[in-house]
């Protein structure tokens, strides 16, 4: 049913004194937004131990296995699939053998070359148990040449292309690394006796932890009970920091760039209200992603913000909708509209953005049939009309929405009595400096490196 797009999936690791799956496990709650097809844990104690479902984690891992899963060190992942199927054996974290020892590894992001690495490392002789590209980092890692983790990184960053932030556990700790480019997030943060790494910083504020910094682009970090240590580090010339993580995907919670996403969304609001002022009675968000940017576009504005469509966060994200009739019950499970706030009035509508355009027009209509006179929908990010190969699962180039129509067709086909797209110089006016370190493909087909542009997310499947 969802018209937004999919999250690619969430990452943490903790090395501490004691019981560390368990702050892994609270941490991973914090991210379940970045996925949610599966979880798993995986802790150090004499040998890995790993365990993965399907589902929320909440479905995927039960009390009793935390308490089955002891040591200092553990890793963790939420997953949606970017490449590879929704099946068990694509969950993570998991393992593979280092010469006399064993590794784990949760990934974020996708490798866009991976198909030509995993047939060279059968070559060498690996074995495959998933047709996820994670298995491909995780083979590549072990079977770098080198005797240090530094050499290995090295070795790995030089082959793979594309998207990856990745926590590792290892028999001796943590060690959190983030591609050259810089795409996904990672941050470092202090606990009690000891140190965490995550995709997003709200995951350190959930336990209790300090935020210390991000990960550098191609930068490794090895984290332990007592300290945090660069060990490996790449000359980067160009970084791409997904601009889509400040627009929906983090958590409004959480620092990007040294700025909290929430204001970040501000931002955005009020430049849409700058470059689409339009009389009304009120301003509202679409919840949840989009109600910071609707209150920037309040402040702006001076247009007063309500809330004006409850959103009931207890849905799963995978409906089966065979007809028409059910996608409308579809949005309005997830979806109910204030109709005493907003009957009778002229209302601008704030949404983070417009994919295939299959929901956009049922919340129109959902505003429309509960009394609104009027309805402007701003949009706080550009047109989307690229596909993504970094990590999110948005659509084909051919079921983007403005890849295929103009403006005026768009607001024609959602039924809006008008519509207007924060520019991208305006989304880079908003989001925290420097701008020339971002990815922002999916609205100017410039992506940052060469990519083919039908890509195949089932390419490694056999
Ligand atoms: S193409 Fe868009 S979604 Fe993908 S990494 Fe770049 S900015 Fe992010």
């Amino acid at each position: 049913m969802s018209d937004y797009p999919r999250e690619e999936c969430g990452v943490v690791g903790i090395s501490t004194n004691v019981d560390a799956s368990r702050l892994a496990f609270f941490a991973l709650y914090a991210i379940q937004h970045r996925g949610q097809e599966s979880a798993g844990l995986a802790s150090y104690n004499d040998k890995i131990q790993i365990k993965t479902g399907m589902g929320l984690i909440s479905q995927a891992l039960q009390e009793s296995d935390i308490e089955n899963l002891q040591g200092s060190f553990s890793i963790g992942h939420t997953r949606y699939s970017t490449t590879g199927s929704t099946k068990i054996e694509n969950a993570q974290p998991i393992s593979c053998m280092v010469e006399n020892t064993e590794i784990a590894l949760s990934h974020n992001g996708n490798v866009i070359n991976a198909k030509q690495i995993k047939d060279e490392l059968k070559e060498w002789g690996c074995e495959f148990k998933t047709s996820s590209d994670s298995e491909v980092i995780l083979q590549l890692l072990a079977n770098a040449p080198g005797k240090e983790w530094k050499e290995k990184i090295n070795y790995m960053m030089s082959r793979l292309q594309g998207a990856y932030s990745l926590t590792v556990l290892t028999d001796s700790g943590v060690i959190g690394i983030r591609d050259p480019l810089g795409v996904r997030p990672l941050c470092l943060g202090k606990i009690d006796n000891g140190y965490i790494l995550a995709s997003e910083s709200c995951a350190i504020d959930h336990i209790g932890g300090e935020y210390i910094r991000e990960i550098e682009a191609g930068e490794a970090v090895f984290i332990t009970e007592n300290e945090y240590k660069t060990i490996y580090k790449k000359e980067t010339k160009k970084i791409a920091a997904c601009v889509f993580e400040n627009i929906y995907f983090a958590r409004p919670d959480s620092i990007l760039n040294d700025q909290l996403v929430y204001l970040t969304r501000k931002k955005m609001g009020a430049q849409l209200a700058i470059e689409h002022p339009v009389d009304a009675d009120l301003v509202i968000g679409v919840p949840d992603s989009a109600t910071a940017a609707a209150v920037g576009y309040s402040e702006e504005s001076g247009i007063t913000f309500t809330e004006g469509l409850m959103k009931n966060r207890y849905v799963g994200r995978t409906f089966i909708l065979p007809d028409q009739r059910m996608r409308d019950i579809g949005v309005r499970i997830k979806l109910n509209p204030l109709k005493e706030i907003i009957y009778g009035k002229s209302i601008i509508v704030v949404d983070d953005s417009i994919v295939r355009g299959t929901t956009t027009p049922f919340v129109v209509d959902l505003l429309r049939k509960a009394g609104a006179k009027k309805i402007h929908l701003r949009i706080c990010s550009p047109p989307i009309k690229w596909p993504c190969h970094f990590g999110v699962d948005f659509a084909t180039k051919n079921e983007l929405l403005a890849a295929n129509k103009s403006i005026e067709d768009i607001q024609n086909f959602v039924k809006a009595d008008s519509l207007g797209y924060l520019s991208i110089e305006g989304l880079m006016e908003s989001v925290p400096k420097p701008k020339n370190k971002y990815c922002d493909a999916c609205f100017t087909g410039k992506y940052p490196i060469p990519v083919q542009l039908e890509m195949n997310k089932f390419a490694l499947e056999n």
